[in-house]
């Protein structure tokens, strides 16, 4: 097959942001995405719920959606069309003392970058939701430039851009194999041949383990699997109000169009694996915690829900950088529930560090693939 200067394997929100950032600053550059299935955009990327928020507790997490929210906020100036961006804000409240001291010192560090985010009483909450039950909260942390956005919109303008300037997309066509030779990438082997490439990046999602393995890296991400359960209209409640996280519990509500209500969280302690059956089971929690924060939820009926696979790392941050040990291949993954918000952000960076040889935008040191043999990142805090 014919050779390319970059090949990016999986057809994400990932490798299409990646995609989108190297051709934006290198028009001229050979770039082939592979894609294993027959479209686009089938992996986690379909089953993301589209949320965008600056409340993390690191750094590198906070400092990842600040780069992204541009493309968020000015979609239309950015990327010639919009990706339906609704700033409703994130509330995660909690009842421990504890927590809120935590949540105190997430927000110090994210107004030191320029958040504008705050903590609240819990006397100040109900303007938000008076359904909200507040009885038992110590406080909240709330930010009103979060929102949520389309994550299959997002993925299509990064492609529509990329493939205007010369991306060969090739759907159907997996990665069986990296081809090396002197400890560096030479190409990948598919079904219908070798594509020669000095460069190979690895943006396989939740597969991203298993392709790693077929280059000989490991990488320590791991699939698990996340449910989501949307609920028949719900007149009784406002058709907009903050997507609300309950840190005591990890359950969380997400409101989208008129009448959907998105509530899931409870299930972060699953076992690895691929599996999207959904256990019906797991929602007798769900709707345990929601009646107890927002009671009109309790009688919400069901109208469908599903499963995704997330892939997290053990400290909750992504993994961003170039491979030890084998010259020319790069990783982009373990992106743990933040990948679709981050995802501007990872292309760009993605795109300086291969172009220019390290990343410029921002300190990417918490995310390379190196940090787990030095001890790691500290551990996001605001996991749900
Ligand atoms: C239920 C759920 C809700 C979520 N909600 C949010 C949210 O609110 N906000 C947020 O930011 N994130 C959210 N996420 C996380 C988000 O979906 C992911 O972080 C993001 O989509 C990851 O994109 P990706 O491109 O890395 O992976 P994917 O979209 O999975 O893309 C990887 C692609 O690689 C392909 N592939 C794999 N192996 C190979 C191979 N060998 N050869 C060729 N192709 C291959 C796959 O087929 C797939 O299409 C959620 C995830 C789930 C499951």
């Amino acid at each position: 097959m014919r050779p390319s200067d970059v090949v990016v394997i999986g057809g994400g929100v990932i490798g299409a942001s990646v995609a989108h950032h190297l051709l934006e600053r290198s028009p001229g550059l050979g770039v082939t995405l592979l894609e294993r299935e027959g479209e686009v955009g089938t992996g986690a990327t379909s089953k993301a719920t589209g949320g965008v928020r600056h409340q993390f507790s690191s750094e590198a997490n906070v400092r990842l959606t600040l780069l992204s929210y541009p493309y968020f906020a000015h979609a239309e100036t950015l990327l010639g069309r919009p990706v339906d961006f609704v700033r409703h804000g994130y509330l995660f409240v909690t009842a421990n003392p504890a927590t809120l001291e935590a949540s105190r010192a997430s927000v110090a560090l994210q107004r030191s970058l320029g958040v504008r985010s705050e903590i609240l009483p819990p006397g100040d909450l109900k303007r938000f939701l008076v359904h909200l039950v507040t009885d038992d909260l110590v406080g909240a942390s709330f930010c009103e430039d979060d929102g949520s956005a389309d994550p299959h919109g997002l993925l299509q303008a990064f492609l529509g851009i990329a493939r205007g300037r010369g991306l060969r997309v090739l759907t159907a066509t997996p990665a069986t194999g990296i081809l090396t030779a002197g400890g560096r990438v030479a190409g990948v082997l598919t079904p219908e041949g070798e594509i020669g490439a000095p460069v190979v990046i690895n943006c396989a999602g939740p597969h991203a383990d298993a392709l790693g393995a077929l280059a000989g890296v490991l990488i320590p991400s791991k699939p698990y699997r996340r449910q989501v359960l949307v609920t028949e209209p719900l007149p009784s409640l406002p058709e907009v109000f903050p997507l609300i996280v309950d840190l005591d519990t990890g359950w969380y509500v997400h409101r989208q169009g008129r009448s959907a209500v998105l509530m899931g969280g409870t299930d972060k302690d699953q076992h690895p694996g691929h599996d999207t059956t959904v256990d019906w089971s797991a929602f007798g929690l769900v709707f345990e915690a929601a009646g107890r924060r927002v009671p009109p939820l309790a009688d919400a009926r069901v109208m469908r829900a599903y499963a995704g696979v997330r892939d997290l790392t053990p400290d909750y941050h992504g993994i961003l950088g170039a491979a030890p040990g084998l010259g020319g291949f790069y990783v982009a993954c373990g992106f743990s529930g933040h990948g679709f918000m981050h995802s501007p952000a990872i292309g760009r960076l993605m795109a300086e560090l291969v172009l220019d040889g390290r990343a410029t935008s921002m300190n990417i040191e918490p995310l390379s693939l190196e940090r787990f043999s030095r001890g790691g990142t500290a551990t996001e805090a605001n996991m749900f």
